[in-house]
């Protein structure tokens, strides 16, 4: 069985098509391995893309970014969206325009 499988296989093999079918083999393994590297990376770019277009609007944000605390209703927000009065952090307009009657 095993000789008659190696007889077999000897027989086709000459150096001939030998050497182009393990080419071929090299080259369709490597157009392979690109292919799942393409695929990772499509995977990893769209998860990539899906995460930062749902971070915008979600208050846990990947980033770690300095909050801040609205001096007028206590509320902790993101520093980029607060609003600064002297050294004072405001959430909105209304509260900054607030606190500033209070003092
Ligand atoms: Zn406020």
């Amino acid at each position: 069985m095993h000789s008659a499988a190696f007889s077999r296989w000897d027989h086709v093999s000459s150096l001939d098509t030998l050497l182009p079918f393990a080419f071929k083999e090299k080259i369709m393994g490597l157009f392979r391995v690109l292919f799942w590297i393409a695929l990772i990376a499509a995977a990893f770019w769209l998860w990539r893309r899906f995460t930062r277009s749902r971070s915008t609007t979600s208050t846990s944000r990947p980033q770690a970014e300095p909050m801040v605390r609205c001096a007028h209703c206590h509320v902790h927000l993101p520093q980029h969206l607060a609003l600064q009065q002297d050294d004072q952090w405001f959430c909105s307009q209304a509260h900054l325009e607030q606190a500033r009657h209070d003092q």
